[in-house]
């Protein structure tokens, strides 16, 4: 197995995930440019290197967790970068969040130069890079993802393969995608509580008690859409008529409801497609419909579209 990492970007992620591949047994040759973050990982017991070229003469696997495009870029493809240094079957592991285009311009870039790469961005917080707790959704070729998985396995307890070079990155937005929108939505609904003179406090405690805050793909989404049931748990004309409500009592607190109002007009479209009975989750189905795709979803028998 191999034994030997470059790591390039010791920032707040970087340095947790190369500390628990040093935890790990891996010998992690590191480089920053900033001194401050490859002292820090000096002291963690790292082998600092002092530029790419020198990660490139010492390893094989050379992981990338840096800010953005232009700085994966600059690395990888660059004079002085990755591409002219590497030696040949070098396995890059871009792990960095950067546009999936990039990745797979810099992917076929490494590979004419007989290099390889994986994208391999990554889920969670510094936190749990510390301690050895992300998420990573790789993408690439499987041979190359079993080769790696022990080492993704030092830095995440949870690794997942999604198939083809750029499904890592694109899952990754995907994920981020709805983790910002989220983020909108618990502002807007915090917003409302507070104008209507709710504790904060108790609604956090209300919202984290119901399938609102639980989220709709732990609790609804696998047990209804995804497991090819729209038969109504709680059908479509009730959650217009619940938005309804909630645009309403917006309405009379003057607090904006920006996302409410675009789902309401999507409850309504699901409703002229035919849907006012099926169950909320076949909002997907609606969704999917718009975007003229077909469903992926296997239906099991129940009532469907
Ligand atoms: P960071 O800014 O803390 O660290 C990036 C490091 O890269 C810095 O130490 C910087 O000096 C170094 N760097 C920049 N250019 C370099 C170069 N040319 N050569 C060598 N080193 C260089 O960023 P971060 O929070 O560690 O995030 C890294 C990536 O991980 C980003 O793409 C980010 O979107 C993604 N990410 C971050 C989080 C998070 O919570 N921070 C979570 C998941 C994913």
């Amino acid at each position: 197995m191999i034994k030997t990492i470059g790591f390039i970007g010791l920032g707040n992620m970087g340095q947790g995930m190369a500390s628990q591949l040093l935890k790990h047994g891996f010998n992690v040759h590191g480089f920053d440019i900033d001194i401050a973050k490859t002292s820090k990982f000096a002291e963690l017991g790292g082998l600092v290197c002092h530029s790419v070229q020198e990660v490139c003469a010492h390893a094989k696997v050379i992981i990338t967790m840096l800010p953005r495009d232009e700085h994966v870029r600059q690395v990888l493809l660059s004079k002085n970068g990755v591409v002219d240094f590497a030696q040949k079957g070098t396995l890059v592991l871009e792990m960095s969040t950067i546009f999936p285009a990039t990745s797979m311009e810099i992917n076929s870039e490494l590979l004419k130069a007989g290099l390889r790469m994986m994208d391999a961005p990554v889920g969670r917080t510094p936190q749990d890079a510390l301690k050895g707790t992300l998420l990573v959704m790789v993408g690439g070729d499987k041979k190359d993802f079993d080769f790696a998985l022990p080492i993704f396995q030092a830095m995440a307890n949870k690794v997942i393969y999604l198939g083809a070079t750029g499904s890592g990155i694109r899952m990754k937005v995907i994920n981020n995608y709805m983790s910002m929108v989220s983020m909108v939505l618990t502002a807007e609904t915090l917003a409302m509580a507070s104008k209507a003179g709710i504790d904060m406090a108790t609604a956090t405690e209300v919202l984290q008690n119901t399938v609102a805050g639980r989220g709709q793909i732990n609790v609804n989404y696998p047990r209804k859409v995804l497991a090819g049931d729209i038969t109504p748990d709680f059908p479509i004309v009730l959650g217009r008529k619940d938005l309804a409500l909630a645009l309403k009592l917006g309405e009379e607190l003057n607090t904006p409801l920006y996302l409410g109002a675009v789902a309401s007009q999507l409850f309504s479209t699901a409703c002229a497609q035919g849907r006012a009975d099926q169950d909320c989750t076949a909002m997907l189905l609606a969704l999917e419909q718009l975007g003229g795709s077909n469903s992926s979803v296997i239906f099991t028998g129940h009532k469907h579209d």
